[in-house]
């Protein structure tokens, strides 16, 4: 017996649920790229773009994943022998640093591992000594997606400032723009990146990249920008047709448009407290049910350093793998598999998965999530604590 039929739920950490309004604006036919509504609607995004990144800054928009946008950044600032720092607590800063090597950028590395955020001190104590200010950029991961640790930007701000040290700060927003508080402003951050199927709440095709008046300097620097990702004409075009150099993309763009009404309408402080109140849901669940004999456990030990978008948890070997198979199998429900935690073969795979609450997420559909993991639990007949689903209601009974 199965009893996955019914409405499905990818519940993996991207991409994510697209919204009804959203498909149903991007059914419609090709329109005109010359004029006419499109170019209006286009411009529209601007505005809205950077209020959601909290900036003042420039955007562009990229037909592009996560990963176009890691380039993007680092072509526009760049130069092939430039020193960078990558500070890395997961995965993906993995990827954008090894990204970065084969640019021809030489990557000094501080690797916190699987489980942790960014050491603030560790971090302080490598600008210091960077005396002739060799790094010209610090590429750090707001959140992490594989392990879920979420870095302090604010914090790393903070660092470059008391050390003097001059060099760009860049996030990867991709898993936390629109789910975990972002201030690119505020927290000093002179570009951000992000991709348009995570808390966007779109189909993936569209990658942003925001940027302010420091890396406007960067790019003045170089002598020249690949032409595709420039973000000059982009961000800057005397015609429409440079927003993309190329035919727009037409269908996502009103995908898009619909999607950033659904967050201007509900607002992004409200946007960034119901993805708090449901991660703190998660959270419950799993310390209960990994309390007393239970064996489940969440990656990221501090509360304060996990994000509000994904959680990564762990089950022995192999019964991380098995209960995300019999929750899709036998209830509908997508869990997203663990990433980059263990080597494959190794006694470790297999134990972790993620849970992804990021953008069209509601508490219905976290309780529905939660419960089916309940009961693949009993199916499974892991060994757990009582009460998992109590806990996530009485978190979201308390702070609704
Ligand atoms: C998803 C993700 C990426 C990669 O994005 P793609 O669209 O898959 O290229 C990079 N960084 C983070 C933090 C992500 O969550």
């Amino acid at each position: 017996m199965t009893l996955s039929h019914g409405r499905s739920y990818l519940a993996i950490p991207g991409p994510t649920v697209v919204p009804d309004a959203v498909l149903r604006a991007m059914h419609r036919a090709s329109p005109n790229i010359y004029e006419g509504d499109l170019i209006d609607m286009t411009w529209s995004l601007i505005p809205d773009l950077r209020a959601i990144a909290r900036t003042s800054g420039k955007v562009a928009i990229y037909i592009s994943n996560g990963h176009g946008t890691w380039e993007a950044a680092l072509a526009n600032v760049l130069a092939p022998g430039d020193t960078i720092l990558s500070l890395v607590t997961g995965r993906f800063g993995v990827g954008w640093a090894d990204m970065a090597e084969k640019r021809g950028l030489s990557v000094d590395r501080l690797d916190f591992g699987m489980a942790s955020p960014v050491d603030l001190d560790l971090f302080e104590d490598r600008l210091r000594a960077d005396k002739e200010h060799r790094i010209k950029a610090v590429l750090a991961t707001h959140t992490d997606t594989s392990s879920s640790a979420r870095s302090d930007m604010a914090g790393l701000r903070a660092a470059l400032d008391a050390t003097g040290h001059p060099a760009l700060l860049m996030a990867d927003c991709i898993a936390s723009m629109a789910c975990d508080r972002f201030e690119m402003d505020e927290w000093g951050v002179d570009l951000a990146v992000a991709a348009s199927q995570k808390g966007l709440m779109m189909t993936p095709g569209l990658g942003f990249v925001w940027f302010g008046d420091k890396a406007i300097a960067a790019r003045a620097r170089l002598d020249r920008v690949s032409s595709y990702w420039d973000w000059t004409p982009r961000a800057d075009p005397e015609g429409f047709y440079q927003l993309f150099a190329g035919t727009a993309p037409t269908h996502l763009l009103h995908g898009l448009r619909a999607a950033l009404d659904l967050i201007m309408d509900e607002g992004i402080e409200n946007v960034w407290a119901r993805h708090e109140t449901l991660a703190r849901a998660v959270w419950a669940a799993v310390e209960a049910w990994g309390a007393g004999d239970g064996v489940m456990r969440l990656n990221i030990a501090d509360p304060a350093h996990r994000s509000h978008a994904v959680t990564s948890i762990s089950l022995p070997a192999p019964d991380g793998d098995r209960l995300r198979r019999w929750t899709e199998d036998m209830a509908g429900v997508t869990l997203g598999v663990g990433l980059g935690m263990a080597e494959p073969g190794s006694p470790n795979a297999g134990a972790h998965f993620r849970l992804g609450h990021m953008g069209h997420v509601n508490a219905h559909m976290l309780m529905g999530a939660l419960g089916v993991m309940e009961a693949g639990l009993v199916a499974l007949d892991v060994p757990r604590g009582d009460g998992g689903l109590s806990a996530a209601a009485e978190v979201i009974g308390k702070r609704a």
